[in-house]
């Protein structure tokens, strides 16, 4: 039995271990196969290839994707993807700069609520990786703000939070197209189907399925039994992919396990098999 785990974030994006690191990690915690799904970038599996070499880990690209639907922000999962495909590389640089004026917004929010952070401390936390609101909340917690990421988040910067700006991204239909076109699969990363009901879900999926998602991300690391076979159904009824991972980010998602995700996650290795045939590989 393969021990998989197909989502993760590294400093690349807001991770706090190098792709090196979580390769290293990956071997320690005994997977078999490892997806690295930075968001917005691809810019750490160069080094993860390097580092997977030296161990039995199979290394699959991956990326995950923000994107809109029905005016919520949903974020799409891409594996396989071609990532030195440079048109692909071109609509992710654009991507990623709707983050620096969400960041800026957010800190003009921050400043109106009497607490002043500079883009320059952000961007010291986040070093060369993808910048995100878990590098605000850093610096947040430094400066003595907040006492933590989660009080940081619920209080500030999270979708309820005081100073929380939503990001213009693509619709989803878009970065659907995009995964697509660089030879990856899409996949709906950790289906919450928040705010609908069973009703609005289904048919949330079935527009999807006909802008062309191709997976759900089933096996999630916080997922309850009743998330998990909910999405099961969903994926048997369009004849989905199913993926899964602990959406593992290191120190700054505490409670979350590489591999395990708060410890019962599993992921069956059928479901990379279909992954993998459906992607030709
Ligand atoms: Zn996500
Ligand atoms: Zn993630």
């Amino acid at each position: 039995m393969s021990r998989i785990d197909l989502h993760t974030h590294t400093t690349f994006s807001d991770g706090s271990v190098s792709p090196t690191e979580l390769v290293e990690l990956a071997n320690q915690q005994g997977l078999d196969i490892l997806s690295i799904t930075d968001h917005d970038t691809t810019e750490g599996l160069p080094e993860a290839i390097e580092a997977a070499k030296d161990f039995p880990l199979e290394l699959i690209p991956g990326v995950e994707l923000s994107a809109q639907f029905q005016s919520q922000e949903m974020h799409i999962l891409g594996y396989f993807i071609n990532m030195t495909d440079p048109q692909f590389q071109k609509r992710l640089k654009a991507l990623r700069a709707t983050r620096h004026v969400r960041i800026l917004q957010i800190l003009d929010r921050l400043h109106t609520l009497g607490m002043d952070i500079s883009l320059e401390e952000v961007e010291a936390t986040s070093g060369t990786g993808t910048i995100g609101r878990p590098h605000i909340a850093q610096v947040l917690i430094t400066k003595g703000h907040v006492k933590d990421m989660k009080e940081a988040f619920e209080r500030l910067l999270g979708s309820r939070g005081n100073a929380y700006v939503p990001r213009d991204v693509p619709e989803a239909q878009e970065i659907i197209t995009w995964i697509i076109d660089a030879g990856g699969i899409p996949v709906l990363a950790h289906p919450y189907w928040e705010g609908w009901n069973k009703a609005e879900s289904i048919t949330s999926c079935q527009t999807l399925v006909e802008q062309g998602l191709q997976g759900l991300e089933v096996f999630y690391g916080t997922f309850s039994a009743r998330q998990i076979s909910f999405n099961l159904g969903l994926a048997r009824q369009f004849d989905l992919l199913m993926t899964g991972g602990s959406d593992f980010h290191g120190t700054f998602k505490p409670g979350i396990t590489l591999g395990k995700g708060r410890g019962s996650l599993h992921v069956p290795s059928k479901t990379v098999e279909r992954l993998r045939i459906a992607a030709g590989q």
